[in-house]
């Protein structure tokens, strides 16, 4: 019988590993072929138009809520017209709210594709950081400097450019684009994006499918690939307000139960609370794709993500970035109480912001968030963010002309490419469109390293003039193939 004992455990081993490879069967992925006629990219040409656009401070505060009420022209529409619109002789109209509005006309009778981009930019806090001046639409060491650079202004550079190609070469795109340039994204986006939605989606011909920014090409997301990251799917906003009232007084016999200690105590249980995590079906198609391109073990490990979720939701946890795509999440961004140092406070309030994974509701969050305070002296109410997300799917036409747009225009590259949906942590203008039923996906052509992702919203933000030419080469491809 002592044989037994060994052929068990060899059995088993036997069929788990029978189970692996059976899981782990399917093709690497590979780039749907690229139909798309190339295009020779002047990336001086592209940073002189990006550098003039630049140039023109279109920062936040001062908010775009003056901008419909100026006279005349606000200089970056002026500025847009006058490079690229009307030598292209692209129709254009300013929407009440403050959006441009420019058509591209096509022979094809399918609804347009809504290529959003924002003009406002994020204020520069600390311009004395900056190694060049964040308005000064310099070309300097390969780069062209500036606020807005990267978020958002150089994709509507590149696609008008892209556009500016095509018709050089005497071709149009393969389907009618809107492209729309929004005042407020840093803001809420209710002026624009909102208010388009609201009132202009006819006037625009009912597009049903939007491009917007939201994710890039990381050489740092899995060691020994380039991974070209396309958001399908964004987190949902959530505000969670907290409220504890008591009896106020003075500061000279507190109780260990005013509403500050109780809050304050709230507070530590939230700031220490790890909400549910768990890998949504993008990530897990997107462990599936980096799989096919790694050797065993890994590609047993990656494309069995539901046997071995916790080892991966364990690596993923080790980083904010990574953590953040993985489980909801939940910040202390605001807390007040008192106002006198010798008065106990009557009232203790905190806001918190909450990111929530596709498909989790906001109502069953509060409830595990009112679980873990445990506390009925505190009282929570939420209020959600208008356009919870939808998420967009990865076997759609839209996502494959995307994907061999990227593989036939990225490179050269150091390491092999792999496409991937991913969920993207951030929020964009895209929630408005997707919440009325548009597919949209989020995906600048840009090959950036931590460094340069680093310059959005923060300091030194530039883009290279060799991204300058991918991104033009990428929307050359993907306007022929949309
Ligand atoms: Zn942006």
């Amino acid at each position: 019988m002592l044989w037994l004992v060994f052929l068990v455990p060899l059995l088993a081993v036997f069929l788990i590993a029978l189970a692996l490879a059976w899981g782990a069967r399917g093709p690497a992925w590979s780039p749907p072929p690229c139909s798309a006629r190339p295009a020779t990219v002047d990336a001086e040409r592209v940073a002189q138009g990006l550098a003039g656009y630049l140039a023109i401070d279109t920062s936040i505060p001062p908010g775009q809520e003056r901008w419909d009420q100026l006279d005349g022209q606000p200089a970056w529409v002026a500025y847009l017209l006058e490079r690229w619109v009307r030598p292209l002789e692209l129709e254009h109209r300013m929407l009440p709210g403050g959006s441009l509005a420019i058509f591209v006309p096509s022979d094809d009778p399918r609804p347009p594709v809504l290529f959003l981009d924002h003009v406002d930019v994020v204020p520069v806090a600390e311009p004395r950081r900056w190694t060049q001046p964040p308005f000064g639409g310099r070309i300097a060491d390969g780069f062209v400097w500036g606020r807005g650079a990267l978020d958002n202004k150089g994709c509507l550079a590149m696609a008008l450019e892209a556009l500016t190609l095509m018709r050089e070469q005497g071709r149009s795109p393969s389907r009618r684009l809107v492209l729309l340039v929004t005042p407020d994204e840093e803001v809420d986006g209710h002026s624009g994006s909102g208010r388009v939605v609201r009132e202009h989606l006819e006037e625009l011909g009912f597009p049903e499918v939007v491009l917007d920014e939201g994710s890039f090409v990381l050489p740092d997301f899995y060691p020994g690939l380039t991974v070209a990251a396309v958001a399908v799917a964004e987190k949902s906003f959530l505000r969670v307000e907290l409220k504890v009232t008591g009896q106020g007084g003075h500061a000279s016999m507190p109780s260990s139960d005013t509403p500050s200690a109780v809050l304050v105590r709230a507070l530590q249980r939230v700031a220490d609370w790890d909400p549910p995590a768990h890998l949504s079906p993008p990530m897990r198609e997107t462990l599936w794709r980096l799989g096919g391109a790694k050797g065993f073990p890994l590609s047993w490990i990656l494309r069995n993500s539901r046997l071995f979720q916790p080892l991966l939701l364990g690596i993923f946890q080790r980083t904010t970035a990574g953590n953040a795509v993985v489980r909801d999440t939940v910040a202390i961004t605001v807390v007040r109480a008192g106002e006198k140092e010798n008065v106990l406070p009557g009232l203790a309030e905190a806001t918190l912001n909450a990111r929530l994974l596709p498909g989790q509701q906001p109502e069953r969050f509060l409830d595990l968030l009112r679980a873990r305070i445990a506390d009925p002296r505190v009282h929570l109410s939420m209020t959600t963010w208008p356009g919870q997300d939808r998420m967009g799917g990865w076997d759609t036409p839209t996502f494959r002309a995307i994907e061999a747009s990227i593989a036939a225009t990225v490179g050269p590259l150091e390491h092999p490419l792999v496409v991937v949906p991913v969920v993207t942590p951030g929020t964009t203008d895209s929630r408005w469109f997707t919440e009325v039923g548009l597919e949209a996906y989020r995906f600048h052509p840009l090959l950036l390293d931590a460094a340069e992702r680093a310059g959005i919203h923060g300091v030194d933000e530039r883009v290279s003039l060799d991204n300058l030419a991918r991104g033009t080469r990428f929307y050359h491809a993907l306007f022929q193939l949309l």
